[in-house]
């Protein structure tokens, strides 16, 4: 029976192959040979079909068989299944090494002969993503911005930046839903306009007020929502924006070299995160309108948002993630893989936020008691 997974391997030397985003092609780690993400598919079409098949039959028959016959793909520890993670076995189509890799694994790596392995039955079908948005940032450029972080953060302590070691780096394409609709606002707003005029020795302010009303349509294109239980929210939405222009079809082709996840938050349950969003910018599209039609005051009355759900696309986005090691304490960080932005936590010293904090906060000080002492 044919495998359940494929290994992208040089077609001159049978060497690993990785994509490289800033040649955007495929190259091989031994020959330094290169290939178009065509080329690879067109070349492992077959095997790919192949191997979707296989899993298909294999899946049939575990549900044929009775279940006390647990075949290789059911979770394969109890402590892994505890901890809620389901685990998959293959076999290595290169070296015949058993892979065990978590249930939404797209692309990994095998870890005995290093080829770059890909689980096909992930992306099959309704699985298949819409887009992918390549990697065109290396490992070195990962490293290189989390040394630049470092340096402009003013609170972090000495010894951290200069003798904290990268522990893990990892290129992962992370799913990602993307969101399209309109939200339909209609607000209302209280306003008020003054002007002032003498007569005689009186000092005359007559204030007109309004009730004013707002309503439009904001259309709204690829919120992008992670599908991803373990990547750290905050994180993935720090990371933004991605540039969408770059997006391509999906194919399996950028995806040696890296790791890739399926889905496991289906889009009804992100649904809510790109609504909240969309809703919340609508809100402060129609506002700012209000607020820039030159009334003396305005404010917020009553608001009624109806959120209209358009097409929702499916699309492995780039991430570098990186984690350090100081003082029994891990930081993890994350890149965006196309434009380089990276965010992450850091420890902060005492001192030195002490330092920055009587730079800053006495002159503020300072300012506020002479503030305080004018009015009295
Ligand atoms: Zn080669
Ligand atoms: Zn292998």
């Amino acid at each position: 029976m044919p495998e359940q997974i494929t290994n992208f391997q040089c077609p001159s030397c049978t060497g690993p192959l990785h994509f490289d985003g800033s040649i955007g092609k495929l190259r091989c780690d031994y020959c330094g040979s290169t290939f178009t993400v065509q080329e690879i598919e067109a070349l492992y079409g077959d095997k790919i079909e192949d191997a979707q098949t296989a899993a298909a039959q294999a899946a049939e028959s575990a549900q044929q068989s009775p279940p006390e016959q647990d075949w290789n793909w059911n979770a394969v520890s109890d402590d892994w299944g505890e901890a809620g993670i389901d685990m998959r076995a293959y076999t290595c189509p290169s070296c015949g090494a058993e892979l065990i890799c978590d249930a939404t694994t797209v692309a990994t790596q095998c870890p005995y002969c290093g080829n770059p392995t890909v689980v096909p039955s992930q992306f099959d079908g309704h699985l298949k993503p819409d887009y992918i948005l390549p990697f065109k940032l290396d490992k070195v450029a990962a490293v290189k911005a989390l040394k630049e972080f470092y340096r402009d953060k003013k609170l972090l302590p000495r010894e951290f930046a200069s003798n904290n070691q990268i522990e893990k780096i990892q290129g992962v394409y992370v799913p990602f839903w993307l969101f399209n609709g309109t939200a339909e606002v209609d607000m209302s707003f209280r306003a008020s306009r003054s002007m002032t005029h003498r007569e005689g020795d009186r000092i005359i302010t007559e204030t007109d007020h309004f009730q004013l009303r707002r309503a439009g349509n904001v259309d709204f294109e690829r919120i992008p929502v992670d599908g991803s239980r373990r990547m750290p929210d905050a994180h993935m939405d720090a990371i933004e924006p991605f540039d969408y222009s770059e997006l391509k079809p999906f194919s399996p082709g950028y995806l040696p070299g890296f790791l890739a996840n399926k889905y496991d938050v289906d889009k009804e349950e992100c649904a809510a995160r790109a609504d909240e969003r969309a809703a919340h910018t609508a809100e402060e599209v129609i506002e700012a309108t209000a607020m820039s039609s030159g009334y003396a005051t305005c404010s917020p009355m009553g608001k009624s948002i109806r959120l209209h759900r358009g097409e929702v696309n499916y699309a492995l986005m780039p991430v570098w993630m990186l984690s350090t090691r100081w003082k029994d304490q891990s930081f993890l960080f994350a890149m965006n893989g196309q434009t380089g932005k990276l965010i992450g936590d850091l420890p902060v010293s005492k001192e030195r936020y002490w330092s920055w904090f009587a730079r800053i906060a006495i002159p503020v000080a300072g300012a506020l008691a002479a503030v305080l002492y004018f009015f009295v």
